[in-house]
């Protein structure tokens, strides 16, 4: 048997969960309409047929005053659960369970109406909340079992209570926080009173049959949060008040080390839920940076936790768990934690999606229905936007050929796995590859397309990537001087001194590849100042420093500070590591000349102060961008042979910005209206 671990049932208070895998909570965006419930019942149902075990929903605040956002999602009335009735049937239907996450936002509540222990505002909201007053916490607790009361009219098996990443319930039990000399606050004990009566009352209302599940947090990594012998005390506390399963979570919000980022270890946490759960009699389930079968059956076979919970692994691949139960785990499309389609969305305002996967949460509007045409679909490059393309015509069922110069798939994708914490962008191309080798895409590797070669296609989906930008400054062909292509594959060996010119993605990236020594978890732990939360408050200890195996500058022509376009979850974490190694950032700059004394550069300082400087670097490495290759695109447009079905998409089409996100959700949209 695959998995056996993994894909045992369980006995969870007095629910049957089919297998130990739980999708764990994600907020959409689809929760926050009722207008959009049919399209998250079907997000869900496609996640339940796939073999989940138990869902999590994402948060429903329990009053108005706990919502993420304003008229963010709650569940506070009978209209709110009789509406619910649409995701819990669709879930039932494929035979899974389901729980409403109850989710306060507190202090990190997006609203000029947010409340909390104290007014103590948070470092990453604009808003200062008002301090609940001791009715108005009394209220808040019974609320919490009103709207577990409430899911279970509308047909869920359980509710988790959201007791981790920094929301109300954190804000309660840290001092950092609650500074309160009622009842519910004073001493540890006191500020435990809030989660334990939520639970108790809770309890109370639901009767023993109903899953409560709690979300703990098991490092805050915040100073001033909770110690590990606070933690354990809370855990057997929520224990004897009537919880059934304890869920982990890692890290406040607020918290400046990375838990779930493509640069975070995967399993990183595992030993932190290894940890509680001898504490308890419950179910313990392991969470965070855990995106693979694998991962998550070790983490059971080693008795390391109850279940496991992926979250963001079901938006990129529904199906995960039937595929691995079928020994297809090499077909899933495994999570590569970018964050850039799922988290960075939702902390924009936007409906969330998957990079990998541009079907999720896009159900019932973005469908690759089967075809019955004997149309011929051509491909050319492998790149992401390629691959979408060539996969999802298959997949609806086209004769596909798809093309590729080179002799390898991957593209610019290719580039970006080798940068260090970017090794999951591998598994991208590991499914790709096998997706395309199952639906039987003939791939012609190291073979240049040309006019004549797509002439008997009825469709050409031009996808021919970019060219790194040649900026032009006096010397920029000195040998000095080399593309990001050269140093990420290892063509070229750079110098101990360095200058990188481009301060975008690709430039930042490089600077860490550039200054990046190896370590082990325990360095990595290190680094970021993760210590033994027994021996320091929330698991926060000093910073080790990091040494960078070379001196590096990263210039821009822009005056704003360097990597302020990064992505919104993970540009801080980038940023950080480019500080701690020593990177000079330098913005204003403009290129004078590169000769064999290194790079000349003027600086013009915000001030409007100007100096100019030479950098004595052995390199210069260029990351100033992208240009659209679309020689052939422009030739097949010039004939009438397949000018009808000719389409450009990816980098080819837009240079400019170029994402892999985009990228693959051009090339499924483009095959989708085929
Ligand atoms: P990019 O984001 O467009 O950045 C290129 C930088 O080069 C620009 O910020 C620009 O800054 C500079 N530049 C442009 N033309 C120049 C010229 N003629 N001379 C000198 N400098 C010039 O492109 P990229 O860094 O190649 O990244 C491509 C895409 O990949 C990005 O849009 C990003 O979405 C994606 N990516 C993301 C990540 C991530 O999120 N971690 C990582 C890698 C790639 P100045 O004009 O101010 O100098
Ligand atoms: Fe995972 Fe990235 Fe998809 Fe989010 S967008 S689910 S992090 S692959």
């Amino acid at each position: 048997m695959n998995y056996p671990h993994l894909l045992e049932p369980i006995t969870i208070g007095t629910t049957t969960l089919r297998n130990r895998v739980v999708m764990g909570s994600m907020h959409t965006g689809l929760e926050d309409a009722f207008w959009n419930l049919p399209k998250l019942a079907a997000y869900f149902a496609e996640r339940a047929k796939g073999g989940a075990g138990l869902i999590v929903t994402g948060g429903y605040s329990p009053n108005i005053r706990g919502h993420l956002k304003p008229l963010g999602s709650t569940m506070s009335n009978s209209l709110h659960a009789a509406r619910h009735r649409l995701v819990t049937d669709a879930v039932h239907e494929h035979d899974g369970r389901i729980a409403l996450q109850i989710l306060h936002a507190g202090r990190y509540g997006y609203t000029p109406y947010s409340v909390s222990a104290s007014n103590r505002k948070s470092p990453i909201t604009p808003f200062r909340p008002t301090a609940l007053s001791t009715k108005g916490v009394d209220r808040t607790a019974t609320d919490f079992a009103r709207s577990a009361r409430l899911a279970q009219k509308a047909g869920y098996d359980g509710i988790e209570i959201m007791g981790s990443e920094g929301y109300l319930i954190n804000q309660f039990l840290a001092a950092r926080t609650n500074d309160r000399t009622d009842k519910w606050g004073g001493s540890a004990q006191k500020r435990m009173l809030f989660p334990l009566e939520i639970v108790r009352r809770t309890r109370e209302l639901v009767g023993p049959d109903f899953l409560i599940g709690y979300r703990i947090s098991l490092l805050d990594l915040v100073e001033g949060g909770q110690t590990w012998e606070e933690t354990v005390e809370l855990a057997k506390l929520l224990e004897a008040a009537g919880v059934d399963l304890l869920n982990t979570g890692i890290g406040w919000h607020e918290a400046r080390v990375p838990t779930i980022i493509t640069q975070v270890p995967p399993g990183a946490w595992r030993d932190y839920t290894a940890r509680l759960k001898p504490e308890v009699d419950i179910a313990v389930c392991a969470s965070n940076r855990i995106n693979t079968p694998e991962m998550a059956e070790s983490i059971l076979a080693e008795g390391g936790a109850d279940l496991v919970s992926m979250a963001r692994p079901f938006l990129a691949d529904p199906e995960l768990v039937n595929k691995a139960a079928a020994g297809r785990a090499d077909e899933i499309n495994t999570c590569i934690a970018c964050n850039q389609a799922c988290l960075d969305h939702i902390f924009s305002n936007k409906m969330s999606s998957c990079l990998v996967n541009p079907r999720a949460c896009r159900e019932t509007t973005l469908i690759l229905g089967p075809t019955r045409s004997r149309k011929r679909v051509a491909v050319v490059g492998a790149g992401p936007a390629g691959l979408s393309a060539a996969v999802s015509a298959a997949e609806r069922g086209f004769a596909t050929t798809l093309f590729e110069k080179s002799a390898s798939l991957g593209g610019q994708f290719r580039l970006a796995m080798e940068v260090p914490g970017k090794e999951d962008f591998r598994e991208t191309l590991r499914f790709y590859t096998r997706r395309l080798e199952v639906l039987g895409v003939d791939v012609r590797l190291s073979t240049e397309a040309t006019a004549d070669a797509l002439a008997g296609f009825d469709e050409v989906i031009v996808s021919t990537g970019v060219t790194p930008r040649i900026p032009s400054f006096p010397g920029v062909d000195h040998a000095k001087v080399v593309r990001y292509d050269q140093v990420l594959d290892g063509s070229v060996q750079v110098g101990r001194r360095v200058a990188v010119i481009g301060a975008g993605g690709i430039g930042v990236d490089v600077s860490h590849f550039l200054t990046h020594s190896e370590g082990d978890l325990d360095d990595w732990m290190a680094h970021w100042g993760v210590g033994d939360p027994s021996l320091h408050r929330g698991g926060l200890t000093e910073k080790k420093p990091r040494t960078s195996p070379r001196e590096v500058w990263l210039l821009q022509r822009k005056t704003t500070a360097i990597g302020r376009g990064l992505a919104k979850t993970s540009g801080w974490a980038h940023r950080a590591v480019l500080k701690d190694s020593g990177v000079h950032l330098v913005p204003g700059v403009s290129y004078d000349r590169v000769d064999d004394a290194g790079l000349h550069i003027t600086v013009t300082s915000t001030s409007g102060g100007v100096t100019h400087e030479v950098l004595e670097v052995d390199h210069v490495v260029l990351c100033a961008g992208q240009e659209s290759v679309r020689g052939l695109y422009d030739d097949l447009a010039g004939t009438d042979s397949v000018a009808d079905g000719l389409h450009l998409i990816g980098g080819a089409d837009i240079a400019a910005e170029l994402d892999a996100k985009r990228a693959i959700a051009q090339g499924t949209r483009t095959v989708a209206a085929l």
